[in-house]
Order: C-alpha cells, then sequence, then structure tokens
C-alpha cells in the first residue's frame, strides 16, 4: 500500500481521471491526475461509486481506505521564500523602496541585467542569505482584486508611513486590508532623512489605529529608515525573515505547481506571456497547465533577471510563455499535465469569464464556475 493518487483511484475504479477531476471541480477544488487523496475524500468517492466498487472490482470502501495517505504530509513540506507586499499611503515611497530592495546584494557584475519587470521579483537578505519574494505592484486595488478572485498571494505586508507625513487615508485602508486578509504587518517609517521627520507621532498616530510598535509593548515590528538614502533596509529584509519565521511558511515542491498569475500580455514574437507565482509543487518546461480561461504547453520559463530556467518551486516568480491566450491577473494556475482535461476546463472557465463580462461582473471564482461542468 501506499499514497492513493487520484489516476490509481480512476484506474481502480474503471473511470476516466476527467471524471474523478471533474468531481473535485465541481466542488470547487482543482486538483490534477497526481493528487494524493486523503481518507476522507476516498470515503466520499467510494459513496459516490460505490455501486462500482462493488461489482466491477469488488474493492470496498474499507480496503480501500488502507491505501490512503494524507495530503502533503508535514514530512513533504518544506520552507518556501515568504512573498511580501508593500502598501501605504501615495508618495509615502513604496515605489522607491520596492526598487532600493531589488538592488540590495546584487553585485557589480549584475548591474544592468538586474531585473525585468514580471510584477515580482526575489531579494537575498544580506545576512542570512534567504530569498524573498516582492509582489511588484504596490497598490491596494491589486490587492484586493486578487483576493476578491480567491487568490491570496501575500505573506506579510510592509506598511510604509512617511515620517514626515504620517497615518493618511490609504495608510489606514491598507490597515483594513492587512485585518481583513489576517496578514502580519511590518511598519516601515520611511524617509527618517529629512529634517521634519518625527517617528513618534507615526508611532502614535498607528497605535490608535491598533497598529502598537514592540518598542511600546505592541506586536508589531516598526522599522526607521530611508528608502531613497538606503538606510534601514537591512534591517528590513531581516525583520521580514524573522515574521516569516514565526509564519512558518511551507509548501510541498514535490507535486505539480499551482499559483497565480499576477500578470500578463501578448506579445508579438512570443505569443501570450504571463508572469505567474508558484505557490504550490515544481514548475517545468514543457508542463501542461491551466490558467483561468486558458491552457497551453509552457515552452519558455524566465526568472526575474531573464534567466531562462527549466524549473521554479514555491514561491518563485517566472515568466512563462505557452498559453493558448492571455489569461488575467488574479486567474489561479494549475498544472495538469493532461491536454484533455486542462482544454476541458479551460474552455468551461473562459465560457464563465465570457458570461460574467457581458453581465458586467468580473469576479471568478472556482465556486462560481462549478456549475458549469
Ligand atoms: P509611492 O507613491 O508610495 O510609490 O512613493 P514614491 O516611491 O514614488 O516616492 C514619492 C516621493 O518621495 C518621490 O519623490 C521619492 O523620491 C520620495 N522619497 C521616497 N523615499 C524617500 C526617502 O526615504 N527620503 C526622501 N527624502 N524622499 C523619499
Ligand atoms: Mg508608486
Amino acid at each position: 500500500t501506499g499514497p492513493l493518487t487520484i489516476a490509481e483511484f480512476a484506474n481502480k475504479i474503471n473511470k476516466p481521471v476527467t471524471e474523478i477531476v471533474k468531481y473535485f471541480f465541481k466542488k470547487g477544488m482543482m486538483l490534477n491526475q497526481n493528487f494524493i487523496l486523503n481518507e476522507d475524500q476516498i470515503g466520499e468517492l467510494a459513496l459516490e461509486y460505490g455501486y462500482d466498487f462493488k461489482k466491477e472490482n469488488s474493492v470496498t470502501k474499507e480496503n480501500l481506505l488502507e491505501t490512503f495517505e494524507v495530503e502533503d504530509t508535514p514530512e513533504s513540506l518544506v520552507e518556501r521564500a515568504p512573498i511580501v507586499t508593500i502598501m501605504g499611503h501615495v508618495d509615502h515611497g513604496k515605489t522607491t523602496l520596492l526598487d532600493a530592495l531589488r538592488h540590495t546584494n546584487v553585485t557589480k557584475g549584475e548591474a544592468g541585467g538586474i531585473t525585468q519587470a514580471i510584477g515580482a521579483y526575489q531579494a537575498i537578505a544580506p545576512r542570512s542569505k534567504k530569498k524573498i519574494t516582492f509582489i511588484d505592484t504596490p497598490g491596494h486595488e491589486a490587492f484586493t482584486e486578487m483576493r476578491s478572485r480567491g487568490a491570496n498571494a501575500t505573506d506579510i505586508i510592509i506598511l510604509v508611513v512617511a515620517a514626515d507625513d504620517g497615518v493618511m487615508p490609504q495608510t489606514e485602508e491598507a490597515i483594513d486590508h492587512a485585518k481583513n486578509a489576517g496578514v502580519p504587518i511590518i511598519v516601515f517609517i520611511n524617509k527618517m532623512d529629512k529634517p521634519d521627520a518625527n517617528p513618534d507621532r507615526v508611532k502614535s498616530e498607528l497605535m490608535e489605529r491598533g497598529i502598537v510598535t514592540e518598542e511600546w509593548g505592541g506586536d508589531i515590528p516598526f522599522i526607521e529608515g530611508s528608502a531613497r538614502e538606503n538606510i534601514g533596509l537591512d534591517d528590513l529584509l531581516d525583520t521580514i525573515l524573522l515574521v516569516a519565521e514565526v509564519e512558518d511558511l511551507k509548501a510541498n515542491p514535490n507535486k505539480f505547481a499551482s499559483g497565480v498569475v499576477i500578470e500578463a500580455h501578448l506579445d508579438k514574437a512570443r505569443g501570450p506571456v504571463a508572469s505567474i507565482l508558484v505557490q504550490q509543487g515544481t514548475l517545468r518546461l514543457r508542463d501542461i497547465l491551466v490558467a483561468g480561461g486558458t491552457h497551453g504547453t509552457i515552452r519558455d520559463i524566465r526568472d526575474d533577471k531573464n534567466k531562462a530556467i527549466t524549473q521554479a518551486g514555491p514561491s518563485t516568480p517566472v515568466q512563462i510563455v505557452g498559453l493558448n491566450e492571455v489569461p488575467q491577473p488574479g486567474d489561479k494556475f494549475l498544472v495538469l499535465n493532461d491536454e484533455k482535461i486542462a482544454r476541458d476546463i479551460a474552455e468551461a472557465q473562459a465560457q464563465k469569464i465570457a458570461r460574467d463580462a457581458m453581465q458586467g461582473s468580473k469576479i471568478v471564482t472556482l465556486d462560481s464556475i462549478k456549475s458549469q461542468i
């Protein structure tokens, strides 16, 4: 006995793999044929196909359960880089901070070809040498849009507050986003180089909104610095890793990749190009995947330095070529490595997206399309 995958289960009961995948899909779960079923799921399927067990295979629910193994056992999980989004009021320094962090720990030789804009990049913390993934689209809209579509692509929020300006409307908005999403906050008090910088005022204004610095007995890390003058950036990177450690961020790299589309466009020469963030599993060249209403076979994978790579594990942002059409930011993607299933699911999702567009709704969730299959 051993783990029982969807493909193995389908085989046991003489059903096409597509049927089991569709069964879960109708319940809002996008699983591929290599997904390892847990006890409940096997029980559920056993009930659903009870007739087949007895009649065709003499497999009962009981002996089928012996082969179960829980999905993502603790041993299968390994540490992954934290995924960070920077928020804050306009002009408080979000873009400057993203750029400054992008350049930390980049050697002179790498200069020039450092990064291409693929919507996210990885920085390496100078002291621990660990990676941190930054979503390169500061702005609250992108965050809410992703979340409204069921994509949770942020582990930690950096709240940037200008030391000379204090808490402003979008600062409060960012706090609300973080609270609603249950995502931990790190405060970066920026523009400390300015003569009228007043960090204590920022701290007390944030305390009134429930964001209390550790210095005053709270549990929110605060870093004071300057994005423009490169002050406090190493501290910020180290603090991100400390928070990540507490959050115990892990993923199973040994399964088909899944994650979220960050941005996408049509390139005249290369066709649809999508920037995606791998959240689970490992993405490989030649993988067949579904992303929103489209699918395709990956012909090219690039990292954030535009280097061609052959695979990408959890928390890695990459740019891919090979999708048949341009997906939308916030679309979830999933490797299925089965052309027929991929096409079926992509078509069903595309129909739903088109219908929603006609009705003026741009929110597409797996739940909302489950009735379509
Ligand atoms: P965003 O709207 O939050 O993305 O803010 P920007 O990064 O575009 O910064 C707004 C302005 O503040 C720009 O003119 C920056 O050069 C300036 N700025 C950003 N960080 C600092 C800083 O640490 N010190 C000072 N003095 N100016 C800064
Ligand atoms: Mg900006």
